[in-house]
């Protein structure tokens, strides 16, 4: 669905990703861990388009990224194929990012009302279940403030999802949250992984990442140091780096 080869981004001087692949098959759940500045937001920002990259491919279902120009000049060249990637790839970010002065439905129904131009009526049920599946059916007109962490989280769940995409992408959607409130995010994240969705999750939370991914990759200072199921990366980690990584995080 997802895959990311040699990847290399630098801010100015600074190099992030120094040649990271990736690949996310249909279906398949994909954690990144590593530790803070490990590149792990660069990277999930870069498989949506959110970043420019400077070297190496992306390729969405087979199809490989167009680009103009080179380094620090280059950038996607056509804006077709970026927004098929950006609708097909939705977020959920740490901070839910929800907007204040908008209902919860309509926060779910904004964008494929808007992007996607997609017909009122149709969103307007379709989001109702969505919001009724992560939990919170009941709460489609309050605002955003009305709800607790979770639900907010989970509301902006909702709202990837009534994007339809092909694939998830979660940026330590439960860091943000008291570990209570994290559990009901948990159950959400752990029942999209049940039914086959294809997701990306950047977490600290090591017992998520070994119940739920197919695929672990420990991020270094923007290289991969290691990667392997879950099973094998937590209960034998090869590398030094990731033994002390996780026996910091336990
Ligand atoms: P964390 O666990 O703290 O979220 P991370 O692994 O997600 O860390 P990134 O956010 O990808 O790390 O950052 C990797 C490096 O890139 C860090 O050194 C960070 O300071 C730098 N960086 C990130 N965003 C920018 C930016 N917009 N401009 C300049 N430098 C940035
Ligand atoms: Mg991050």
């Amino acid at each position: 669905m997802i895959q990311i080869d040699g990847l290399h981004k630098a801010y100015g001087t600074l190099e992030v990703l120094k040649g990271v692949s990736l690949s996310a098959p249909r279906g398949h759940v994909i954690s990144l861990i590593g530790s803070s500045g490990s590149g792990k937001s660069t990277l999930l920002r870069c498989c949506n388009l959110l970043e420019d990259s400077q070297q190496g491919d992306i390729l969405f279902k087979g199809e490989p990224l167009t680009w103009k120009g080179t380094g620090h000049d280059r950038r996607p060249s056509d804006p077709a194929q970026v927004l098929r990637i950006r609708t097909n790839l939705s977020m959920v970010f740490q901070q839910f990012n929800l907007w204040a002065h908008m209902t919860i439905l309509q926060n779910v129904m904004e964008a494929p009302l808007t992007v996607l131009r997609r017909d009122r009526a149709e969103v307007e049920t379709a989001a109702r279940g969505y919001l009724e599946k992560v939990g919170i059916g009941d709460k489609c007109d309050v605002y955003p403030a009305q709800l607790s962490g979770g639900q907010q989280q989970r509301a902006a769940i909702a709202r990837a999802l009534c994007m339809e995409p092909e694939a998830l992408l979660f940026d330590e959607p439960t860091s943000a949250l008291d570990p209570e409130l994290e559990q009901e995010v948990v159950k959400v994240i752990k029942d999209l992984a049940a039914e086959g969705r294809t997701m990306i999750i950047v977490t600290h939370d090591m017992k998520l990442a070994a119940d739920v991914s197919d695929h672990v990759i420990f991020l270094h200072q923007g290289l991969i140091e290691e990667q392997g199921p879950p099973d094998i990366l937590f209960s034998a980690p090869r590398s030094e780096r990731l033994r002390g990584f996780l026996s910091a995080t336990l």
